[in-house]
């Protein structure tokens, strides 16, 4: 069982993270984390390589120009996010599933790219306002970076129904359940 992706796409606040995390440890699903590159600043406890490969937004220009991203998005004004071929080239050689945190523009564009072999879900908050209260209470970001990631939300909404399923992330054991199951019955179809 390998060579899938799963791609996990949501507004920021959503809960991707977390249940991606979930499915990571979760060892008969054979998941590994596509590291993805960008220019924004290191937060929290997040470690170079692990979480991102955080790189300057000139590094990141260059990378674009030799065709080492899949797709890449300039998700926030200053702030770019690519996903990197090398890293998907190496988990498939090793026989693993490639899953993927992405803002909703590039989880479409790594499902055409992956076709028949991508399974792409979209975590829907219950609502904008429990969004606000989790980015607030994840405090990682400043007021302003809230508003800005709140009002991305909005328009990210409507892309929902373009995915192959949406997750409502209201009560976490549920959506961790409902994920694990479905993305169990995709990778042994
Ligand atoms: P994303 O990766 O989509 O930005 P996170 O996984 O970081 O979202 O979740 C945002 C915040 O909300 C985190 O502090 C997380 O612990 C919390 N959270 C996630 N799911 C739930 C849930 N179902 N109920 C309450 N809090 C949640
Ligand atoms: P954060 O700054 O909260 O880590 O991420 C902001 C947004 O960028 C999230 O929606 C996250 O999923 C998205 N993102 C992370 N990596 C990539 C990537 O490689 N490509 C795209 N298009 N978006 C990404």
């Amino acid at each position: 069982m390998g060579g899938k992706a799963i791609i996990f796409s949501a507004p920021s606040g959503s809960g991707k993270t977390t249940l991606v995390h979930h499915l990571l440890g979760i060892p008969e699903l054979n998941l590994a984390f596509s590291v993805s590159a960008t220019s924004r600043p290191r937060r929290g406890a997040e470690k170079d390589g692990h979480d991102y490969h955080f790189i300057s937004p000139q590094e990141f220009v260059e990378r674009v120009k030799k065709g080492d991203f899949i797709e890449w998005e300039e998700v926030y004004r200053d702030q770019y996010y690519g996903t990197l071929r090398s890293e998907i080239e190496r988990f498939w050689s090793q026989g693993k599933n490639v899953i993927f945190d992405v803002d909703v523009v590039g989880g479409l564009n790594l499902k055409k790219h992956f076709g028949a072999n991508a399974l792409a879900i979209f975590v829907q908050p219950p609502s904008i306002e429990t969004l606000r209260f989790r980015l607030r209470n994840r405090s990682t970001e400043t007021d302003e970076k809230i508003a800005m990631r709140l009002d991305k939300a909005q328009k990210e909404m409507a892309y929902a129904p373009r995915f192959d399923l949406v997750i409502v992330n209201d009560i976490l054991q549920d959506a961790l359940d409902q994920a694990a199951m479905k993305v169990r019955e995709f990778l042994s179809s």
